[in-house]
């Protein structure tokens, strides 16, 4: 079982966006937020999370063949996988968690996929294309019958995408039903996504695909802070810094990142 150290990783693609580019730009912007001196390094736990210490930073991968993007992404997180590390990822678009879950359910094949998103990203395929930021979660679960997907905020399911979540066995807890009470039951190992779509746009208005009715910053760390051990993984996906001209968004993302960095670090033993 992976206890080994929060390694974060940017991930800078978003050549299947379908439509807005932008979070190809997102990890030096959620790095600059996470540098910040306009805050401190402490997380809410108590724990004082620095570069260095408690994580590494494994820099950026080079995408810029994007053609062979997906295969550098998933030969980068399993040199991190396989040396015990947990990577923490920094998108780029969604479709990275598929290569990502490729390296990472090598290791754990049995694991929880937390998913918070307004979208449910199971497409079978999107506009002709597989493997699309709509469609990570279908190839997930086609290839890996060992991960029970759990997705958190969701408000723009399909017909499609219902029968997709059916025939997978996806516990959906919609905005619906999280307004009402509903909370999953987790089990570690854990993997987190976040698509930080899956807040209000007025929380964190830098995305590509702005769905109003969504989450709180509140609601997101109160997930993140409450995962199970072990977390074997995370990726915060999805900021689009030209929607995003307060950087606000980065903001946002960058405060989870050290969260999930700090629950990582506090559910290792
Ligand atoms: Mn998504
Ligand atoms: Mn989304």
């Amino acid at each position: 079982m992976p206890i080994g150290t929060p390694t974060l990783i940017g991930l800078p693609y978003d050549a299947s966006s379908s439509f807005l580019r932008g979070p190809a730009a997102a990890p030096p912007q959620i790095r600059s937020a996470l540098a910040s001196p306009a805050g401190n390094d402490w997380s809410e736990a108590g724990i004082e999370i620095r570069a260095g210490r408690e994580y590494v930073d494994a820099g950026d991968v080079d995408l810029s063949d994007e053609p062979v993007a997906r295969a550098s992404i998933e030969r980068a997180i399993a040199d991190i996988v396989d040396r015990g590390d947990r990577p923490i990822s920094l998108g780029g678009d969604h479709s990275v968690t598929y290569p990502i879950l490729r390296a990472v359910a090598r290791v754990t094949p049995q694991l929880t996929l937390v998913h918070v998103d307004a979208h449910p990203d199971l497409y079978d395929e999107f506009e002709g294309d597989r493997f699309s930021h709509a469609c990570p979660f279908a190839r997930i679960l086609e290839e890996n019958p060992g991960i029970r997907l759990v997705q958190i905020g969701l408000r723009t399911m399909t017909g499609h995408q219902r029968e997709q979540a059916k025939r997978f066995g996806v516990d959906v807890i919609d905005m619906r039903s999280w307004s009402q009470g509903r909370r999953p039951a987790l089990r570690g190992p854990i993997y987190a996504s976040i698509d930080v779509d899956g807040l209000d746009p007025a929380f964190a208005p830098g995305v590509s695909h702005r769905e109003p009715g969504g989450l709180s910053v509140r609601d997101v760390l109160g997930i993140v802070q409450t995962l199970p051990g072990p977390i074997v993984g995370a990726d915060v996906v999805e900021v689009n810094p030209s929607e995003d001209p307060t950087g606000v968004t980065s903001i946002v993302a960058a405060k989870l990142v050290r969260e999930l960095i700090s629950r990582m670090v506090e559910t290792s033993d």
